[in-house]
């Protein structure tokens, strides 16, 4: 069930996206007080997309206690129907607003229009209209028990919502994965501020035109821009009336906030960093295989938290896998969203170019075989001050090299050689991360005995990023803390209440 689009981008125009954004606090667009800004810069190019404003304490406090308002105003006294057909209809306007959220996701990531056609702008309605459709659905348990007296007890529990919700969102995907949060916490009737990232701030505002359009009440989806650390993201995270707080990011991040979270003992939901390993044994169907890692290791730019760069190859097709792999990368097209074909977008920014490049420095540095790519790639024209780089692969290192350990999140990956199940099972698991693996063979015993022993939230045997909606989805080890998806979002966003009546 990923979502799919039977949309064209034909519409979508990037010049037209370019815009100043603003925070959006209790149903109204603001630039706020703090008078800091900064400007938000295409990495297509470095272009001026437009200015940021950046929340300070009283804009977050404002868009707090709008929230915390709002939770009993007409969103509270909502019924489950009335409340999830509010959300199927922001579904319904994201997709009738499909190319302007479009040029917008394109223009702050630079990523194809090709892809966040078919993945980031589908899913970020589906997102909405998938939970509307789960807590219609859910019931809860009831136990009869016994009592002295012969007349008994009944026990029920009722889901409520958990109230006001903190929604940190990073920036690779960014409307996919703030609407991942914002649908489940609005389903279950709870209210949000989100602080998208901060170079990524533009569908998350265009989403607060969505809410007031559609007639979501005033304070129930609020956004501050910000920074993290001494802004709003930090700010958020501390505020007391914050009840829950939602994270996609770095698991570096995830520790500040979890410390922020610690005070008023506040629950987190994490989706944080990994270092996905690929496995292909030589019993593969080999070109599904190989387009499946080539999509793992390149899609969004290798800037996929999904994504793999560790790919281990059984000996027997360790090199006829590498040179057809090489081929594929060879074979991306880099480019301007728009232009046909193209595959492959630039990184998110200067600095994560550098961070980029400098593992590239390092793997040479540390005698790693460059098998293709390893550098910044020249784009030419306007794209040449963009933040371009090679896709790049790599053989030779050994485990223990930062290459191997260390999640990149570039266009990129290292291809190891492997003997034996066992081998490639203790490197797989070597790891602090635990968020992702694939497995390619056609031995179906082989793929369940790997699926069931790999160290992973999620396990894909001959596929990748296939992703029914209401399956479970989150990191074990340190790429994260719970369940998101379908019903298990429900066990975040809600408190169970137990009620027992003596009958
Ligand atoms: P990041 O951690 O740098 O930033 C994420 C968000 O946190 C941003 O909005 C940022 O402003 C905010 N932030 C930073 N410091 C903060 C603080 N101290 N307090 C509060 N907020 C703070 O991550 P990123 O670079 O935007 O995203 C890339 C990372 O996200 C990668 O590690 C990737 O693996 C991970 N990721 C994980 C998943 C998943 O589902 N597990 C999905 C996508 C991305």
């Amino acid at each position: 069930m990923t979502a799919h689009s039977p949309h064209a981008f034909k519409g979508a125009n990037l010049d037209a996206a370019r815009r100043d954004a603003a925070h959006f606090i209790n149903g109204e667009f603001t630039q706020g007080a703090t008078g800091k800004s900064w400007i938000n810069r295409s990495p297509l190019d470095n272009s001026v997309i437009g200015n940021v404003p950046e929340g300070g304490k009283a804009e977050i406090d404002a868009a707090v206690r709008a929230a915390k308002a709002a939770l009993h105003g007409p969103w509270g006294r909502m019924t489950v129907a009335e409340r999830t057909d509010m959300l199927a209809a922001v579904a319904d306007e994201i997709n009738r607003r499909f190319d302007d959220f479009l040029a917008a996701e394109c223009l702050d990531t630079g990523k194809p229009m090709s892809l966040a056609s078919h993945i980031d702008i589908p899913r970020g309605a589906a997102n909405f209209k998938m939970f509307a459709d789960t807590v219609k659905g859910i019931s809860t348990e009831t136990f009869t028990m016994p009592t002295p007296d012969g007349k008994g007890a009944l026990n029920y529990a009722l889901r409520k919502p958990k109230g006001v919700i903190a929604v940190i969102s990073p920036w690779n995907l960014p409307l996919l994965l703030m609407t991942w949060k914002v649908g489940p916490a609005l389903a279950c009737g709870n209210t949000v501020i989100v602080k998208p990232s901060e170079e990524t701030p533009l569908t998350t505002t265009l989403l607060g035109e969505v809410m007031n359009k559609v007639g979501v009440p005033k304070g129930v989806y609020n956004v501050v821009h910000g920074l993290g650390p001494d802004s709003a993201g930090e700010y958020l995270t501390q505020h007391p009336l914050v009840n829950g707080i939602t994270f996609t990011g770095e698991t570096r991040t995830g520790e500040a906030i979890m410390a922020a979270a610690a005070k008023g003992v506040r629950p987190v939901s994490f989706e944080l960093g990994g270092k996905n390993a690929g496995i292909v044994f030589a019993d593969c169907d080999f070109d599904k295989a190989l387009a499946g890692i080539t999509r793992s290791v390149f899609e969004n730019c290798g800037q996929v938290c999904l994504g793999t760069e560790r790919v281990y190859v059984e000996r027997p097709i360790f090199d006829r896998f590498v040179q057809a792999l090489k081929a594929k990368a060879e074979g991306l097209k880099m480019g301007d969203p728009h232009a046909p074909g193209v595959t492959l977008g630039p990184l998110i920014s200067a600095e994560h170019k550098a961070k980029v490049l400098s593992y590239y420095a390092k793997a040479r540095e540390e005698g790693a075989v460059v098998v293709t790519g390893g550098g910044a790639a020249s784009m030419g024209g306007a794209l040449e001050r963009g933040h371009w780089v090679q896709p790049t692969i790599w053989t030779g290192l050994p485990e223990s090299s930062p290459i191997i350990r260390e999640e990149i999140f570039g266009p990129c990956c290292h291809i190891q050689p492997f003997d034996t199940e066992e081998q490639v099972l203790a490197w797989a698991n070597d790891t602090t991360y635990g968020l992702a693996a694939s497995v390619w063979t056609t031995n179906l015993q082989r793929g369940h005995r790997m699926a069931a022993a790999v160290e992973a939230g999620l396990v894909w045997v001959n596929s990748w990023f296939l992703r029914d909606l209401r399956t479970p989805f989150g990191g074990a080890k340190q790429s994260g803390i719970g369940r998101e998806g379908g019903v298990h979002s429900l066990e975040f966003y809600t408190e169970l209440k137990n009620v027992c009546i003596k009958l």
